[in-house]
């Protein structure tokens, strides 16, 4: 790749006059979507299990083959309800290399994350190192399909059958995408995904719950809507955990479009492939061609001496150009409060996450980054490895 301009952080004009974020929402059909919003306000129903939530549920357990889908707010009070659904306490082991929600969805009803190594070449929680960390207090594991790569659900299942603990997946990441040919949201006790505007597939915020258990899916869904079985009738303690019209409107508008997201990822993700391909000290993660996929990460993982430059002083040299990529999930939970207080030692068992956390650059990808865009990235970390001043001005404006 030949050098192209004066890098910004070198003094010259960014490469994009517009910020390129990691996570900025695609949108299906505006026309569809706006349709629908104007039905809403016509009906007047515009939450408390409207048709459109009532719509979604149902599609979205015929595209999984699932038995129960139930639509929420987002996916944070979805995993406080399933936590709380399947009675866990004291407890629960988790991955620390996930967004907090994971761990906080824990500790906000006082059970304790313990926080469980990830292998390095999935990013996903290693299972060879569960066993040793269950306790008599241990009730329960949380699976993170993290990048939408299933983690390892096999050993997961076998060790909790075994052990009698309760299994929920994290799937924040993973709708759309399969393990071993079938739908994630088919596993464990629950799985959760989430609708955020982030995810690939939106609802603004949204969530849902999917399970094939039919008595705890009757529990989560009285648990989301404050316990109400009836008009004045309260059987359970609940939260607010619904899912508005709006949200839904959203949801089915972007659950039309998803194929042609997911294929949108799909090419930015081979455009990436190949325009890192001959970049020292870069590796693309990769995704099972085998199962279905959602795309919806560009990982990097950077390795410094090889190229020459830190994942850190990259980030800068791309912030520079206005490309907003990310450093995830940095610095790992358990350097995150409260956990960083309560287990400061917790690092001396997490090497992986500790590792993996500062390798990763996360690059934009979705419907709003076009293959010009990407090579233009491609050609901005090209110039950077290969650029001695670079290379200083980062490590002088770190220092
Ligand atoms: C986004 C995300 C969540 C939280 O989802 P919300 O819908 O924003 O509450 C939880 N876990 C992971 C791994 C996530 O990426």
């Amino acid at each position: 790749m030949k050098s192209r301009r004066k890098l910004a952080i070198l003094g010259g004009e960014p490469a994009f006059a517009e910020p390129l974020h990691v996570g900025r929402p695609n949108v299906g059909d505006r026309a569809r979507l706006m349709a629908r919003l104007n039905d809403m306000l016509e009906r007047r129903w515009l939450t408390n299990y409207g048709p459109y939530v009532q719509e979604l549920e149902r599609r979205i357990r015929d595209m999984l083959g699932v038995r129960h889908c139930i639509a929420m707010c987002n996916a944070t009070i979805a995993l406080e309800i399933v936590i709380r659904a399947l009675q866990l306490k004291g407890e629960v082991l988790v991955p620390s290399f996930t967004f907090i929600a994971t761990a906080h969805a824990l500790q906000w009803q006082e059970i304790t994350p313990v926080f469980c190594d990830i292998d390095p070449r999935t990013h996903t929680v290693d299972p060879g190192r569960i066993e040793a960390m269950i306790t008599p207090r241990t009730t329960g594991i949380i699976g993170v399909h993290t990048w939408g790569r299933p983690c390892d659900v096999a050993a997961l299942t076998e060790i909790a059958r075994r052990r009698d603990l309760r299994l929920i997946f994290d799937a924040a990441h993973a709708f759309g995408c399969t393990h071993a040919g079938r739908h994630i949201g088919n596993f464990g006790d629950a799985e959760v995904f989430s609708f955020h505007a982030t995810k690939f597939f939106n609802a603004f915020e949204g969530g849902a719950v999917v399970t094939n258990d039919d008595e705890l899916a009757a529990k989560i869904r009285l648990m989301k809507n404050f316990g109400f079985s009836g008009y004045d009738k309260v059987i359970y303690i609940g939260t607010n955990g619904k899912m508005s019209e709006a949200s839904a409107a959203m949801a089915l508008t972007s659950l039309e479009s998803l194929d042609s997201f997911i294929e949108t990822n799909r090419e930015n993700h081979a455009c990436y492939a190949r325009a890192l391909a001959e970049l020292p000290g870069l590796t693309l993660l990769s995704y099972d061609g085998a199962e279905r996929s959602n795309y919806q990460y560009v990982v990097v993982e950077v390795d410094e001496e090889r190229a020459g430059l830190s994942r850190d002083a990259l980030l800068e040299v791309l912030h520079a150009e206005n490309v907003i990529a990310r450093r995830y999930f940095y610095p790992g939970c358990h350097r995150m409060e409260p956990y960083r207080s309560y287990f400061p030692h917790a690092g001396l068992l997490l090497p992986e996450t500790e590792a993996v956390a500062r390798r990763v650059l996360v690059l934009p990808t979705g419907t709003s980054v076009r293959p010009d865009d990407i090579s233009m990235i491609a050609s901005i970390l090209s110039d950077a490895i290969a650029n001695p001043a670079a290379r200083r001005s980062t490590a002088l404006v770190q220092a």
